[in-house]
């Protein structure tokens, strides 16, 4: 399963120029570090090329081990994309950073799979271009789901608690396939593909 690995943990190892961790409160300042440009334009590549209204949702199926991990433009979560200017800003963006690290989780697949969260992240990334300021949200969710045999579907508030989002582009993994899925916001559950099974 290492290509699952490396295709998930690929997207998380980016170097921002300011990175929010709803983990820690620290806010020193994130003087530029022209050493980190090579990424700063991998990074940057990507957000440029995220659509308002889309995120994406790559579930990884591993035996009991579940992972979701999801980016989202920051303008469907709070409607900007820059870095926080004033204190209401910087409150939006702690809130939504809260709502997505309910412990509940915002994904909630088939309860007779018996899932539990173990993990729970949620990063908000700026890349300032020349021209342009893209921002995003990332969260990882690690997941054990002693029956992942009866997966069979996925629900999510996430369109509810985001109005502005339009649209998840699902792509799942297991060991016997991969799948895609489109996700519009007028979905309240999808259908899991029945390899992952
Ligand atoms: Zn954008």
């Amino acid at each position: 399963m290492k290509n699952i690995h490396r295709l998930l943990i690929g997207t998380s190892i980016a170097c921002f120029c300011g990175v929010y961790s709803g983990y820690a409160e620290d806010n020193h300042d994130h003087d530029h570090d022209h050493d980190h440009h090579s990424e700063h334009a991998t990074e940057k590549r990507q957000l440029d090329s995220h659509e308002h209204g889309v995120s994406i949702l790559k579930i990884a199926v591993e035996g009991q081990n579940v992972q979701m991990e999801l980016e989202s433009p920051a303008n469907d979560i709070i409607g900007f994309e820059h870095a926080p200017k004033n204190n209401k800003q910087k409150v939006a963006i702690e809130n939504a950073l809260s709502e997505l690290q309910d412990a509940a989780g915002i994904f909630f697949p088939s309860s007779e799979a018996n899932c539990k969260i173990d993990e729970n992240s949620a990063e908000f990334e700026i890349e300032e271009g020349h021209s342009e300021t893209h921002s995003g949200f990332h969260v990882i969710w690690k997941m054990t789901c002693s029956d992942p045999k009866r997966l069979t579907n996925l629900e999510t508030t996430f369109f509810e608690l985001f109005p502005k989002a339009k649209e998840i582009e699902v792509e799942i993994i297991s060991e016997s396939g991969q799948n895609a899925i489109e996700w519009e916001s007028d979905m309240k559950k999808i259908k899991l593909p029945t390899f992952i099974k």
